[in-house]
Order: C-alpha cells, then structure tokens, then sequence
C-alpha cells in the first residue's frame, strides 16, 4: 500500500520531477546530477517525498559510483606496486648494487 496523503498537511501528492545531485568521495564525481528524479510532491504545502523507485534508483547510482572508485583504487595500486623497488630481495639489490661497483 502506498501512502498517497502528505504527513503534515494530508494533501494529496501529484508526481513531479526534479533535479537531484547525489554527492560522493569519487574525486571525479563528487557531485553526480541525476536530472528528472520522480518525486511526489504535496499539492498543498509542496513537501516532497521520494517513491521507492526513485529511492533505488539513485542506490543503483551509487552503487555505479562505489564501484568506479574502488576500480580506480585498484588501478592506482597497481601503479604503485610497479613504481615499488624490489623491496622482496634487498640483499640481491645490494650484492648487484656492489658487483656493479667492483666492475
Ligand atoms: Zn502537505
């Protein structure tokens, strides 16, 4: 059962739609504009409440967004473990590090 009166005045809802900015840590995408979002909006004082629809379409969203970072972080690892020197056998760098050295 959906609740089709408003809570605060008991008006009636009609379906509108608006402009939603979802806001995240992804640094490309702190702010994502999600344009049209349904909402139902009281005809009386204007409180707006968002239908469940609506509600998981922008989870979906940040879903989309979570996941993006973490591919991001995964990438920027990566990098990170190919810039790493040979930190697993410092000995062996050393002892080439020496025969260099020696010629
Ligand atoms: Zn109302």
């Amino acid at each position: 059962m959906t609740k089709t009166k408003c809570k605060y005045c008991g008006g009636s809802f009609k379906t509108s739609s608006k402009e939603y900015t979802l806001r995240s840590r992804h640094l490309d995408k702190a702010e994502t504009t999600i344009e049209n979002l349904i909402v139902k909006e009281c005809k009386i004082c204007g409180h707006s409440e968002m239908p469940e629809d609506s509600e998981r379409y922008i989870e979906v969203i940040r879903q989309k967004i979570r996941k993006e970072m973490e591919t991001q972080r995964n990438a920027a690892k990566v990098v990170v473990f190919e810039d790493t020197p040979d930190v697993e056998n410092p000995l062996k760098n050393i002892k080439d590090f020496f025969r260099k050295l020696i010629g």
